[in-house]
């Protein structure tokens, strides 16, 4: 009763507020039942090698077919699926649906997948790769999990040991978003990743701004001495893929080679895995 009153007051004064709040509190009711009632999707967008354009994998983007709303972007999601511990579920399914995906796929081409920082702080992570590898027979060189600083922002022993675990098990890892987080060098030479995924801020600017260019450059030559490869995310237009090999990028991806697409469109590409889209 007594909080009946409160809500009650509480919307007389700020509307909107209480409206946000309800469609908060519904759209966490609506998560909670979403995974096992199957109404997430996974799009694909592809990876290319920087120098011959070839094909080399496509990098899962989850997105949920929502029965209100319709399609919702992660943006709108993940994070409210963290905060709620949604992700544990969603993660998992996630990943066992990309392997399985790529197991079928015409060419052993890798599939990468995004990992939460809250997947980390499983100690289940690496046995449920392991699971999801096992269940699809899907060979652990083609699955690249990528990951952000913020999982390493908290670095401690346990997150170091579960990256080798996962190194371990054959699969790649990924620094996905290289450039937004802090301290980022230190990082990486705290364990050692495949690749850097350079963040689509850094590739957009290249062409108006040197320092955008050199900053590329700068991580592109580090990941070169260091043995990772270095993807430019985000290359939308002819010259940024020209700056992105000049400057040393070994890999690209963006919307010039292919958008997020579902799984029965991704035909086209191993027919013509060499051709451009645009
Ligand atoms: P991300 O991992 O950095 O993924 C790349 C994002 O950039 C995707 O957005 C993709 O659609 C977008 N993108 C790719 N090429 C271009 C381009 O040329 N131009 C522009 N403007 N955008 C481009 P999306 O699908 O909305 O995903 C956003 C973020 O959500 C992802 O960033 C990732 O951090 C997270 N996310 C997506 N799928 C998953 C997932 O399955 N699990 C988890 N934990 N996070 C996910
Ligand atoms: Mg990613
Ligand atoms: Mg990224
Ligand atoms: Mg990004």
């Amino acid at each position: 009763k007594a909080k009946m009153e409160g809500r009650g007051t509480c919307r007389s004064f700020e509307p909107g507020m209480d409206a946000r709040l309800q469609e908060r509190r519904q759209l966490e009711a609506e998560l909670a039942v979403a995974v096992a009632d199957n109404q997430f999707v996974l799009h694909y967008q592809p990876l290319h090698e920087a120098m011959t354009s070839k094909l080399t994998g496509f990098e899962a983007l989850v997105r949920w077919n929502h029965p209100r709303l319709g399609l919702l972007a992660p943006s709108e999601f993940i994070h409210l699926s963290e905060e709620t511990g949604v992700i544990d579920a969603l993660g998992e399914w996630i990943l066992r649906q990309a392997c399985s995906d790529a197991a079928q796929w015409p060419l052993p081409v890798k599939v990468a997948v995004n990992l939460s920082p809250i997947q980390f702080k499983q100690q289940g992570l690496p046995l449920q790769v392991a699971a999801a590898l096992a269940a699809s027979s899907l060979m652990p060189s083609r699955l690249e999990l990528e990951i952000t600083e913020s999982v390493l922002l908290a670095h401690n022993e346990h997150t170091i040991e579960t990256l080798h675990s996962l190194r371990d098990l054959g699969v790649g890892i990924a620094m996905d978003d290289f450039g937004t987080g802090y301290s980022s060098l230190s990082y990486l030479r705290s364990f050692p990743f495949n690749r850097i995924k350079i963040d689509r801020s850094f590739v957009s600017l290249m062409c108006e701004s040197s320092e955008s260019r050199a900053i590329v450059k700068a991580v592109a030559d580090l990941g070169s001495t260091l043995g990772m490869t270095t993807t430019a995310e985000g290359v939308e237009t002819e010259d940024q893929y020209r700056l992105a090999k000049e400057n040393g990028c070994t890999d690209v991806q963006g919307w010039l080679f292919g958008r997020p697409m579902p799984a029965s469109e991704l035909a086209a590409f191993f027919e013509a895995p060499h051709a451009l889209t645009a």
